[in-house]
């Protein structure tokens, strides 16, 4: 992730617009969380206090964050992976767990298994998400015993009072837990009666509304050229999520080992460089660019549109010679109004 720039915040930001100095009438605020560094930017409205509710907002997402952490050692699904079984501790486990593998489940079976939930054993092995990443590739033996202990179909069960998995099962939602923390904040910002901001969650960005009477302008990463961006969507009520092969990666030799697994090798999936995918809800949208990037065009691209029609998606793809180019989503550039960079020279 980080893929994605917000045209006009902080650091990342750079003015395009004639908004500029509008932009002063959006509150931001961030903090680290999650494994990334957070940006948020609610325009105030009438009646709230938009400090209060935006630490409020920053606290629920800590909090519930935690509890979809896949990393933590003392969190659910390390439970659940040592005993095979986990019954919910209190209510907001219930209501924030419970759905997010019900969705996690439905998406697993509805992109063929290319995003899967049941990878944590082969995601811990990779060791992206450590603290001290390998900087080697697992021995075949190693490769073969985490893949023995995973795939979405080990989850046996799941209802209100806990959910059951074959032994040494590693549930991890890494790969939509931003989305569905994004989705659930947006939620409650509407609650409040906020109607314009943004969510940049490292690179899952969710717009509510528009900016100051236009969309937002969010930059696609340039995904060999750190500091570069590749496009430019403008878009209104849509998340925008990226998953690319660059931010965690070590190589070896001469070849590119990154934290996107493809399920049925466990092996990084060799497909894309980056996935880019905008639709109505971050947490879709983010378990999608994931998939997509697992399935690569060939087969992604007829998967969307038979599944996902309100999403759309941009491929970034490298040739033998380590040349890059696109492929679109058919509705990709009509749904964000594609601008691309005149800085994709390929390299
Ligand atoms: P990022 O973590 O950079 O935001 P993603 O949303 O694509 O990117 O999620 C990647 C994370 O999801 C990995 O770090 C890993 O924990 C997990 N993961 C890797 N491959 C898959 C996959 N095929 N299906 C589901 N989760 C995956
Ligand atoms: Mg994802």
């Amino acid at each position: 992730m980080k893929a994605l720039q917000i045209l006009g915040i902080g650091s990342l930001f750079f003015c395009l617009s004639t908004a500029c100095s509008q932009q002063e009438r959006f509150y931001e605020t961030g903090a680290y969380l999650l494994g990334t560094r957070l940006a948020i930017k609610i325009l105030p409205v009438s009646g709230r206090t938009v400090e209060k509710d935006a630490a409020h907002l920053l606290k629920t997402i800590r909090k519930e964050g935690a509890l979809l952490d896949s990393n933590s050692a003392e969190g659910i699904f390390a439970r659940l992976e040592k005993n095979a079984s986990y019954l919910w501790a209190d209510e907001s486990e219930r209501q924030l767990v419970l759905p997010a593998l019900k969705t996690s489940l439905a998406l697993a079976r509805r992109t063929a298994g290319a995003f899967d939930p049941a990878l944590g054993s082969l995601t811990q092995l990779w060791g992206f998400s450590s603290l001290t990443p390998r900087q080697l590739p697992p021995t075949a033996e190693e490769l073969q015993q985490a893949r023995e202990r995973s795939g979405y179909t080990r989850i046996l069960s799941f209802d209100t009072s806990g959910v059951r998995v074959l032994p040494r099962t590693r549930i991890d939602l890494g790969a939509i837990a931003k989305g569905i923390l994004a989705d659930r904040a947006a939620t409650l910002l509407r609650s409040w009666g906020y109607r314009q901001g943004l969510l940049d969650f490292g690179g899952d960005i969710l717009l509510l509304g528009e900016k100051i009477n236009a969309p937002w302008r969010v930059a696609v990463r340039h995904p060999r050229q750190g500091g570069r961006w590749w496009g430019i969507v403008h878009v209104r009520d849509l998340a925008v999520v990226t998953s690319g092969d660059y931010e965690r990666y070590f190589v070896f030799e001469k070849r590119r080992y990154h934290h996107l697994l493809d399920p049925k090798t466990g092996l990084p999936a060799r497909a894309c460089v980056s996935v880019t995918v905008v639709g109505p809800l971050a947490s879709l949208a983010d378990a999608l660019s994931t998939a997509l990037f697992v399935l690569g065009p060939e087969r992604g691209l007829p998967l969307l549109a038979r599944e996902f029609p309100d999403y759309q998606a941009l491929f970034i793809l490298e040739n033998a010679e380590g040349e890059l180019h696109e492929e679109r989503s058919p509705g990709f550039s009509s749904l964000t109004g594609w601008q691309p960079s005149s800085q994709q020279d390929g390299h």
